[in-house]
């Protein structure tokens, strides 16, 4: 399962996309990456310190291209590599600049030693051998080399990038994909997200609802190993061998969760974009619950909102729809799942199912948060006489498979 941090536009129309893979490492293979990385902190190093001593003794403010022409061939990386960093540190300090011309002083301009910092490859540091790909450190050292999964084109490869994250080692891959089909109606739908069921989408006529359950069912599941390691790890002596090795379970385990997680809310956001495609819908609505995490509701409840991911599938849906074509437009969240659509009288809510007190109107309570939630991204208030949903649809996520691969739902193959 590809997981995108993000995506870009590009000046041929495509998108540029990044793509996560897990590299699994033995242990005379981990030896490389570190010291690759070791090498880049060394290097980042020294362009802070050189380009902060300049300034603070001469006042002068050395350009990118100076720093790239002062560290040329220093380092134990390919050339390019350390262009990269350069060019990172011009753009850490030009977006320091601007924040603290808005009067954010509390930012400061980088000066933390590193020990270890992310590697870049540019295009040219790449090359590939019989489905591995092979990223060079510069004439005569020991290059990088991993084995890629078949359905990474090495010819859309613009950059990688060695990052550690959750004990492991990651690739993240740049790679340039021509624009997927875009979306042609002008329909618009609503969406509540929701703990009990991830998002539930309408537009007026048709109605899909995609459970939380499986997602609720790990962050229990989570709390609960947690506790045990928690329990176990007090009654150890810290730092020892046996408090160690605890840990170093305890961390790989909630690294795992983390990636479950984070795979099932791919695939959650994957459906409902695909669903909005279908359906022509050119504006989607997102009901946006942060107001609704900040009251008090007692210490389960409140533990439960807090892991409810909302601002991560925000995250994913922010690029999945644009991407198609979507335009996504966040809604205030008040009154939307208690007041009936039909009538426009407010009810009071208990269980998952909403009877109005008014009119016999009664439905789901997320499918009438949906529809308020249209509503109000409409008309900018919610309306009475909303017609009826003709259809619901529950699903589960649906968990991809490498081969059926399809970061942006049905409907759309990559070329
Ligand atoms: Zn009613």
């Amino acid at each position: 399962m590809p997981h995108y941090k993000e995506t870009k536009k590009v000046k041929t129309g495509n998108l540029v996309m990044t793509e996560k893979i897990l590299l699994r490492l033995d242990k005379d293979q981990m030896r490389i990456p570190g010291d690759v990385r070791r090498e880049a902190a060394r290097c980042w190093n020294a362009i802070v310190n050189l380009h902060r001593t300049i300034y603070n003794r001469y006042g002068i403010w050395l350009s990118g291209g100076q720093l790239k022409e002062f560290f040329k061939g220093h380092f134990r990386l390919h050339s390019q590599s350390v262009q990269a960093l350069v060019e990172l540190y011009e753009e850490t300090c030009r977006r320091t600049k601007d924040l603290r011309k808005d009067g954010e002083t509390s930012w400061r301009y980088p000066w933390r030693k590193k020990y270890y910092f992310t590697v870049t490859w540019k295009k040219t540091a790449i090359s590939f051998k019989d489905n591995r790909i092979c990223l060079s450190n510069g004439r005569g050292r020991e290059p990088l080399e991993f084995k890629l999964p078949a359905r990474i084109d090495p010819a859309a490869i613009r950059q990688a990038q060695l990052v550690w994250k959750g004990a492991c080692y990651w690739l993240h891959l740049s790679i340039e994909k021509p624009l997927p089909e875009q979306v042609t109606g002008c329909k618009a739908a609503g969406a509540d997200p929701g703990e009990v069921h991830s998002l539930a989408l309408t537009d007026g006529n048709e109605c899909l609802v995609i459970s939380g359950r499986l997602l609720r069912s790990w962050w229990r599941l989570q709390n609960k190993e947690l506790g045990k390691y928690q329990r176990k790890l007090s009654r150890l002596k810290k730092g020892s061998r046996r408090w160690r090795r605890l840990t170093r379970k305890k961390r790989k385990f909630l690294e795992q969760m983390r990636r479950r997680k984070e795979h099932l809310l791919h695939t959650v956001t994957s459906q409902a974009t695909g669903w909005c495609f279908e359906r022509g819908v050119k504006t989607l609505y997102v009901g946006n619950p942060l107001d609704v995490t900040k009251k008090d509701h007692g210490y389960r409840h409140n533990q439960r909102m807090h892991q409810w991911t909302f601002g991560q599938m925000f995250n994913l849906l922010k690029y999945k729809l644009p991407a198609r074509g979507i335009e996504m437009v966040l809604v205030g969240e008040e009154n939307t799942s208690s007041t009936c659509p039909s009538c426009g009288t407010k009810g009071t809510l208990r269980g998952r199912v909403f009877h109005c007190p008014n009119c016999s109107f009664s439905c789901h309570r997320d499918v009438v948060g949906s529809l308020n939630i249209r509503s109000v991204g409409i008309h900018g208030e919610i309306r009475a006489g909303q017609e009826a949903v003709l259809r619901t649809t529950y699903l589960r996520p649906a968990v991809h498979t490498t081969q059926a691969v399809d970061a942006f739902g049905p409907g759309h193959r990559a070329a």
